[in-house]
Protein backbone atom coordinates (compact mmCIF):
# COMPACT_ATOMS: atom_id res chain seq x y z
CA UNK A 1 0.00 0.00 0.00
CA UNK A 2 1.20 3.16 -0.75
CA UNK A 3 0.56 5.74 1.49
CA UNK A 4 3.07 9.12 0.94
CA UNK A 5 3.46 11.49 -1.97
CA UNK A 6 7.19 11.17 -1.53
CA UNK A 7 8.66 11.03 -5.25
CA UNK A 8 12.67 10.94 -4.41
CA UNK A 9 15.56 11.82 -2.92
CA UNK A 10 17.79 15.04 -4.58
CA UNK A 11 21.54 15.47 -3.35
CA UNK A 12 21.71 18.83 -1.79
CA UNK A 13 24.73 20.16 -3.82
CA UNK A 14 24.70 18.69 -7.81
CA UNK A 15 21.03 17.80 -7.86
CA UNK A 16 21.02 14.25 -9.03
CA UNK A 17 17.97 12.12 -7.75
CA UNK A 18 18.06 8.97 -6.39
CA UNK A 19 14.95 6.45 -5.44
CA UNK A 20 13.35 6.43 -1.96
CA UNK A 21 12.78 2.37 -2.87
CA UNK A 22 16.33 1.87 -2.61
CA UNK A 23 19.05 1.79 0.33
CA UNK A 24 21.23 5.17 -0.04
CA UNK A 25 22.87 7.05 2.04
CA UNK A 26 24.48 10.90 1.21
CA UNK A 27 25.33 11.47 -2.46
CA UNK A 28 28.59 10.00 -3.32
CA UNK A 29 30.17 12.45 -5.93
CA UNK A 30 29.65 15.58 -3.71
CA UNK A 31 29.82 13.87 -0.11
CA UNK A 32 26.36 15.66 0.70
CA UNK A 33 23.56 14.50 2.00
CA UNK A 34 20.76 13.76 0.39
CA UNK A 35 16.51 15.77 0.56
CA UNK A 36 13.39 14.00 0.14
CA UNK A 37 11.07 15.53 -2.04
CA UNK A 38 7.52 14.90 -2.00
CA UNK A 39 4.37 15.42 -5.26
CA UNK A 40 3.60 18.21 -3.19
CA UNK A 41 1.07 19.26 -6.32
CA UNK A 42 -0.66 16.06 -5.55
CA UNK A 43 -0.46 16.29 -1.83
CA UNK A 44 -2.46 19.67 -2.51
CA UNK A 45 -5.68 18.52 -4.20
CA UNK A 46 -5.68 15.38 -2.18
CA UNK A 47 -4.53 16.13 1.39
CA UNK A 48 -7.08 18.24 3.49
CA UNK A 49 -5.13 19.88 6.69
CA UNK A 50 -8.25 20.07 9.12
CA UNK A 51 -8.25 16.15 7.86
CA UNK A 52 -4.55 15.75 9.32
CA UNK A 53 -5.32 17.92 12.20
CA UNK A 54 -8.30 15.87 13.00
CA UNK A 55 -6.58 12.55 13.20
CA UNK A 56 -5.00 10.53 16.28
CA UNK A 57 -2.45 12.23 17.89
CA UNK A 58 1.32 11.70 16.98
CA UNK A 59 3.80 11.97 14.06
CA UNK A 60 2.22 9.68 11.52
CA UNK A 61 -0.91 11.97 11.40
CA UNK A 62 1.32 13.54 8.64
CA UNK A 63 2.13 10.25 6.55
CA UNK A 64 1.61 11.60 3.35
CA UNK A 65 4.31 14.05 3.87
CA UNK A 66 6.56 11.32 5.36
CA UNK A 67 8.62 9.44 3.14
CA UNK A 68 7.74 5.66 4.31
CA UNK A 69 5.33 4.04 1.56
CA UNK A 70 3.13 0.68 3.81
CA UNK A 71 1.79 2.32 7.06
CA UNK A 72 2.61 -1.74 7.93
CA UNK A 73 6.36 -0.73 8.57
CA UNK A 74 5.45 2.39 10.51
CA UNK A 75 8.30 2.07 14.05
CA UNK A 76 5.95 4.05 16.76
CA UNK A 77 6.37 4.70 20.25
CA UNK A 78 4.26 7.40 20.75
CA UNK A 79 6.49 9.82 19.02
CA UNK A 80 5.30 14.02 18.46
CA UNK A 81 2.12 16.10 19.01
CA UNK A 82 4.59 17.77 22.21
CA UNK A 83 2.98 21.07 23.63
CA UNK A 84 3.59 24.59 22.45
CA UNK A 85 3.54 26.38 26.04
CA UNK A 86 2.95 30.04 26.95
CA UNK A 87 5.86 30.34 29.49
CA UNK A 88 4.60 34.26 30.21
CA UNK A 89 6.89 34.62 33.37
CA UNK A 90 9.91 34.46 31.68
CA UNK A 91 8.22 36.78 28.72
CA UNK A 92 7.87 39.28 31.29
CA UNK A 93 11.21 38.74 32.33
CA UNK A 94 12.58 39.47 29.04
CA UNK A 95 10.08 42.26 28.57
CA UNK A 96 8.43 40.55 25.79
CA UNK A 97 4.88 40.02 25.08
CA UNK A 98 4.52 36.53 23.14
CA UNK A 99 7.09 33.60 24.27
CA UNK A 100 6.58 30.18 23.72
CA UNK A 101 8.21 26.98 24.25
CA UNK A 102 7.85 24.07 22.33
CA UNK A 103 8.45 20.81 24.52
CA UNK A 104 10.40 17.74 23.15
CA UNK A 105 11.22 15.99 26.55
CA UNK A 106 7.37 14.19 26.09
CA UNK A 107 8.96 12.16 23.44
CA UNK A 108 9.61 9.01 23.48
CA UNK A 109 13.27 8.46 25.35
CA UNK A 110 12.94 11.63 26.42
CA UNK A 111 14.31 13.62 23.50
CA UNK A 112 13.18 14.64 19.77
CA UNK A 113 15.76 12.49 18.91
CA UNK A 114 12.79 9.75 18.58
CA UNK A 115 10.90 11.74 16.12
CA UNK A 116 13.98 11.38 13.48
CA UNK A 117 14.55 7.85 14.77
CA UNK A 118 11.12 6.81 14.32
CA UNK A 119 11.58 7.59 10.60
CA UNK A 120 14.53 6.05 9.78
CA UNK A 121 14.13 3.08 11.32
CA UNK A 122 10.35 2.83 10.07
CA UNK A 123 12.12 3.39 6.35
CA UNK A 124 15.10 0.96 7.53
CA UNK A 125 12.48 -1.60 7.89
CA UNK A 126 10.61 -0.98 4.86
CA UNK A 127 14.31 -1.42 3.16
CA UNK A 128 14.47 -4.96 4.10
CA UNK A 129 17.78 -3.15 7.01
CA UNK A 130 18.19 -5.67 9.48
CA UNK A 131 21.73 -3.75 11.25
CA UNK A 132 21.93 -0.69 12.05
CA UNK A 133 24.82 1.51 13.42
CA UNK A 134 25.32 5.05 15.01
CA UNK A 135 27.43 7.52 16.18
CA UNK A 136 26.16 9.60 18.87
CA UNK A 137 26.60 12.85 20.97
CA UNK A 138 24.02 10.53 23.22
CA UNK A 139 20.08 10.83 22.71
CA UNK A 140 20.08 9.81 19.31
CA UNK A 141 21.56 6.73 20.32
CA UNK A 142 18.99 5.68 23.09
CA UNK A 143 16.57 6.62 20.81
CA UNK A 144 18.03 4.36 17.62
CA UNK A 145 18.12 1.84 20.58
CA UNK A 146 14.10 1.96 21.32
CA UNK A 147 13.55 2.24 17.77
CA UNK A 148 15.72 -0.70 16.63
CA UNK A 149 14.22 -2.88 19.16
CA UNK A 150 10.67 -2.24 18.47
CA UNK A 151 11.16 -2.98 14.67
CA UNK A 152 13.77 -5.98 15.77
CA UNK A 153 16.70 -4.63 13.97
CA UNK A 154 20.19 -5.18 15.47
CA UNK A 155 21.87 -1.70 17.01
CA UNK A 156 25.20 -0.79 17.41
CA UNK A 157 26.34 2.63 18.29
CA UNK A 158 29.43 4.20 19.43
CA UNK A 159 29.36 7.44 21.46
CA UNK A 160 31.88 8.88 24.14
CA UNK A 161 32.94 7.21 26.91
CA UNK A 162 31.88 10.67 29.07
CA UNK A 163 28.35 10.24 27.43
CA UNK A 164 25.77 11.53 30.07
CA UNK A 165 24.95 7.79 31.49
CA UNK A 166 21.25 7.57 31.04
CA UNK A 167 21.93 7.38 27.17
CA UNK A 168 24.14 4.77 27.59
CA UNK A 169 22.07 2.78 30.14
CA UNK A 170 18.95 3.35 28.39
CA UNK A 171 20.92 2.06 24.65
CA UNK A 172 22.30 -0.88 26.88
CA UNK A 173 18.76 -1.64 28.28
CA UNK A 174 17.21 -1.81 24.70
CA UNK A 175 19.51 -4.40 23.63
CA UNK A 176 22.04 -2.06 21.83
CA UNK A 177 25.63 -3.46 21.08
CA UNK A 178 26.99 0.46 22.86
CA UNK A 179 31.09 0.65 22.28
CA UNK A 180 32.66 3.35 24.45
CA UNK A 181 35.02 5.82 22.55
CA UNK A 182 37.69 7.53 23.52
CA UNK A 183 36.97 11.06 22.09
CA UNK A 184 34.12 12.94 20.62
CA UNK A 185 31.15 11.90 18.30
CA UNK A 186 33.89 12.84 15.20
CA UNK A 187 36.11 10.32 16.94
CA UNK A 188 32.86 8.13 16.86
CA UNK A 189 31.73 8.70 13.38
CA UNK A 190 35.02 7.91 12.13
CA UNK A 191 35.05 4.43 13.94
CA UNK A 192 31.42 3.56 13.21
CA UNK A 193 31.92 4.43 9.69
CA UNK A 194 34.73 2.10 9.35
CA UNK A 195 32.48 -1.19 11.07
CA UNK A 196 29.72 -0.28 8.97
CA UNK A 197 31.89 -0.61 5.59
CA UNK A 198 33.37 -3.70 6.79
CA UNK A 199 30.38 -5.20 8.17
CA UNK A 200 27.59 -4.12 6.06
CA UNK A 201 25.35 -2.35 8.82
CA UNK A 202 23.50 0.74 7.70
CA UNK A 203 24.95 3.94 9.31
CA UNK A 204 22.00 6.18 10.87
CA UNK A 205 24.59 8.98 11.50
CA UNK A 206 22.93 12.75 11.12
CA UNK A 207 22.63 13.66 7.03
CA UNK A 208 24.48 10.61 6.42
CA UNK A 209 21.08 8.74 6.34
CA UNK A 210 17.96 10.99 4.42
CA UNK A 211 15.31 9.76 6.51
CA UNK A 212 15.77 11.67 10.10
CA UNK A 213 15.70 14.71 8.72
CA UNK A 214 11.61 13.80 7.72
CA UNK A 215 11.06 12.85 10.89
CA UNK A 216 12.28 16.10 12.76
CA UNK A 217 10.70 18.62 10.14
CA UNK A 218 7.13 17.69 11.47
CA UNK A 219 8.61 19.98 14.33
CA UNK A 220 7.53 22.83 11.85
CA UNK A 221 4.26 21.37 10.91
CA UNK A 222 3.31 21.16 14.66
CA UNK A 223 4.30 24.89 15.11
CA UNK A 224 2.05 26.16 12.28
CA UNK A 225 -0.81 23.96 12.52
CA UNK A 226 -0.90 25.25 16.44
CA UNK A 227 -0.87 29.20 15.06
CA UNK A 228 -3.62 27.68 12.92
CA UNK A 229 -1.24 28.47 9.93
CA UNK A 230 -2.26 31.95 10.19
CA UNK A 231 1.01 33.08 11.82
CA UNK A 232 4.14 31.88 12.56
CA UNK A 233 6.83 33.02 15.63
CA UNK A 234 8.83 35.88 14.08
CA UNK A 235 11.79 33.94 15.59
CA UNK A 236 12.81 30.25 16.52
CA UNK A 237 15.86 29.39 18.74
CA UNK A 238 17.04 26.35 18.31
CA UNK A 239 20.15 24.65 19.57
CA UNK A 240 22.13 23.41 16.84
CA UNK A 241 24.34 20.21 16.99
CA UNK A 242 24.18 18.06 14.10
CA UNK A 243 21.31 20.86 12.60
CA UNK A 244 18.62 18.50 11.78
CA UNK A 245 15.32 20.31 13.40
CA UNK A 246 16.95 23.40 12.17
CA UNK A 247 16.75 22.21 8.71
CA UNK A 248 13.91 20.17 9.29
CA UNK A 249 11.40 23.21 10.44
CA UNK A 250 12.42 25.22 7.72
CA UNK A 251 12.11 22.61 5.38
CA UNK A 252 8.25 21.55 6.72
CA UNK A 253 7.27 25.74 6.42
CA UNK A 254 8.12 26.03 2.74
CA UNK A 255 6.42 22.47 1.99
CA UNK A 256 3.34 23.82 3.80
CA UNK A 257 3.90 27.09 1.80
CA UNK A 258 3.53 24.47 -1.45
CA UNK A 259 0.76 22.83 -0.24
CA UNK A 260 -1.19 26.51 0.45
CA UNK A 261 -1.81 25.61 3.89
CA UNK A 262 0.06 28.95 5.09
CA UNK A 263 -2.06 32.33 5.23
CA UNK A 264 1.07 34.40 5.93
CA UNK A 265 3.81 35.24 3.95
CA UNK A 266 6.18 35.88 7.25
CA UNK A 267 8.90 33.35 7.57
CA UNK A 268 10.74 33.09 11.15
CA UNK A 269 14.19 33.88 11.69
CA UNK A 270 16.03 30.67 12.56
CA UNK A 271 18.30 31.37 15.07
CA UNK A 272 21.48 28.14 15.85
CA UNK A 273 22.46 28.67 19.11
CA UNK A 274 25.70 26.79 20.13
CA UNK A 275 27.77 26.17 23.29
CA UNK A 276 31.34 28.64 23.56
CA UNK A 277 33.27 25.48 24.04
CA UNK A 278 31.66 24.20 20.43
CA UNK A 279 30.83 26.83 18.15
CA UNK A 280 31.48 25.91 14.75
CA UNK A 281 28.21 27.29 13.21
CA UNK A 282 27.97 30.38 15.07
CA UNK A 283 32.12 31.02 14.07
CA UNK A 284 30.84 29.82 10.31
CA UNK A 285 28.60 32.34 10.27
CA UNK A 286 30.51 35.38 11.90
CA UNK A 287 33.28 34.91 9.17
CA UNK A 288 30.86 34.78 6.38
CA UNK A 289 31.58 31.23 5.57
CA UNK A 290 29.89 28.63 3.38
CA UNK A 291 31.25 25.60 5.58
CA UNK A 292 32.52 25.29 9.07
CA UNK A 293 35.65 24.86 10.42
CA UNK A 294 36.32 21.64 12.63
CA UNK A 295 35.71 22.66 16.12
CA UNK A 296 38.98 21.71 18.46
CA UNK A 297 38.89 20.43 22.20
CA UNK A 298 34.94 20.87 21.91
CA UNK A 299 33.80 21.11 25.41
CA UNK A 300 30.30 21.62 27.01
CA UNK A 301 28.41 19.72 29.37
CA UNK A 302 25.21 20.58 26.37
CA UNK A 303 26.50 16.90 24.92
CA UNK A 304 23.99 17.38 22.20
CA UNK A 305 25.96 20.68 21.25
CA UNK A 306 29.18 18.61 21.48
CA UNK A 307 29.50 18.52 17.48
CA UNK A 308 33.07 19.55 16.02
CA UNK A 309 31.26 19.63 12.25
CA UNK A 310 28.05 18.90 11.36
CA UNK A 311 27.81 16.77 7.94
CA UNK A 312 25.43 19.29 6.91
CA UNK A 313 27.58 22.25 7.96
CA UNK A 314 26.56 24.41 4.33
CA UNK A 315 22.61 23.58 4.43
CA UNK A 316 22.72 24.96 8.17
CA UNK A 317 24.26 28.01 7.38
CA UNK A 318 22.36 28.40 4.16
CA UNK A 319 18.84 27.75 5.94
CA UNK A 320 20.28 30.78 8.86
CA UNK A 321 21.24 33.34 6.23
CA UNK A 322 17.92 32.45 3.88
CA UNK A 323 15.31 33.19 7.33
CA UNK A 324 17.30 36.26 8.01
CA UNK A 325 18.58 34.65 11.31
CA UNK A 326 21.55 34.69 12.97
CA UNK A 327 23.77 32.23 15.53
CA UNK A 328 24.82 32.82 19.00
CA UNK A 329 27.29 30.72 21.53
CA UNK A 330 26.77 31.17 25.16
CA UNK A 331 28.63 29.62 27.78
CA UNK A 332 27.93 26.44 30.01
CA UNK A 333 27.31 28.98 33.46
CA UNK A 334 24.57 30.75 31.49
CA UNK A 335 23.18 27.67 30.45
CA UNK A 336 22.91 26.50 33.89
CA UNK A 337 21.64 29.47 34.94
CA UNK A 338 18.41 29.14 32.17
CA UNK A 339 18.03 25.54 33.22
CA UNK A 340 17.70 26.74 36.71
CA UNK A 341 15.32 29.83 35.66
CA UNK A 342 13.34 28.21 33.43
CA UNK A 343 12.36 25.22 36.36
CA UNK A 344 11.53 28.11 38.61
CA UNK A 345 9.72 30.12 36.37
CA UNK A 346 7.33 27.87 34.76
CA UNK A 347 7.99 24.59 35.98
CA UNK A 348 10.03 22.97 33.43
CA UNK A 349 12.96 20.51 33.99
CA UNK A 350 14.68 20.75 30.38
CA UNK A 351 17.97 19.87 29.01
CA UNK A 352 20.77 21.98 29.00
CA UNK A 353 20.35 22.01 24.80
CA UNK A 354 16.74 23.74 25.46
CA UNK A 355 18.02 26.43 28.33
CA UNK A 356 20.56 27.29 25.99
CA UNK A 357 17.95 29.15 23.99
CA UNK A 358 16.95 31.06 26.52
CA UNK A 359 20.31 31.84 27.20
CA UNK A 360 20.76 33.06 23.72
CA UNK A 361 17.54 34.85 24.13
CA UNK A 362 18.78 36.78 26.69
CA UNK A 363 21.56 38.20 24.67
CA UNK A 364 19.46 38.92 21.49
CA UNK A 365 16.92 41.14 23.22
CA UNK A 366 19.76 43.13 24.91
CA UNK A 367 21.42 44.05 21.23
CA UNK A 368 18.04 44.74 20.18
CA UNK A 369 17.71 41.60 17.54
CA UNK A 370 14.68 40.69 18.80
CA UNK A 371 12.07 43.20 19.84
CA UNK A 372 9.68 43.08 22.59
CA UNK A 373 6.55 42.89 20.28
CA UNK A 374 8.14 40.00 18.11
CA UNK A 375 6.50 35.99 19.06
CA UNK A 376 9.32 34.24 19.97
CA UNK A 377 9.87 30.36 20.35
CA UNK A 378 12.59 28.22 21.99
CA UNK A 379 13.11 24.44 21.54
CA UNK A 380 13.17 22.66 24.45
CA UNK A 381 14.82 19.45 22.77
CA UNK A 382 14.72 16.98 25.74
CA UNK A 383 14.21 16.54 29.21
CA UNK A 384 16.64 17.16 32.24
CA UNK A 385 16.20 13.86 33.96
CA UNK A 386 18.79 12.60 31.16
CA UNK A 387 21.65 14.89 32.25
CA UNK A 388 21.44 13.99 36.24
CA UNK A 389 25.32 13.15 36.37
CA UNK A 390 25.75 16.46 34.73
CA UNK A 391 24.71 18.58 38.14
CA UNK A 392 26.62 17.78 40.94
C1 LIG B 1 20.87 16.04 19.33
C2 LIG B 1 20.38 17.09 20.24
C3 LIG B 1 20.40 18.44 19.86
C4 LIG B 1 20.96 18.90 18.56
O1 LIG B 1 20.07 18.55 17.53
P1 LIG B 1 20.44 18.63 15.98
O2 LIG B 1 19.17 18.52 15.27
O3 LIG B 1 21.39 17.52 15.73
O4 LIG B 1 21.11 19.95 15.77
C5 LIG B 1 19.86 19.36 20.74
N1 LIG B 1 19.35 18.98 21.94
C6 LIG B 1 19.31 17.69 22.33
C7 LIG B 1 18.73 17.36 23.66
C8 LIG B 1 19.82 16.70 21.49
O5 LIG B 1 19.78 15.42 21.88
ZN1 LIG C 1 25.73 15.18 -5.50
Amino acid sequence: MNNTFVLYLECSDCGKQYSTREVHTFCPDCQAALITHYDLTAARQHLDREAVRARPRGMWRWSELLPVDDPANYVSLGEGDTPVLSVPRLATGLGLEQLYLKDESSNPTGSFKARGLAAAISKAKELGIEKVIIPTAGNAGGAMAAYAARAGIRAHIFMPKDTPSANIKESRMAGADVVLVDGLISEAAGMAGVKAREEGWFDLSTFKEPYRLEGKKVMGYEIAEFFDYQQLPDVIIYPTGGGTGLVGIWKAIAELAELGWLETNNRPRMVAVQADGCAPVVKAFDEGKDFCDFWLNAQTMASGLRVPKSFADRIILSTIRESGGTAVSVGDEAIFAAQSEIAKQEGLFVAPEGAATLAALKELVAQKWVAPEERVLLLNTGSGLKYLDHMD
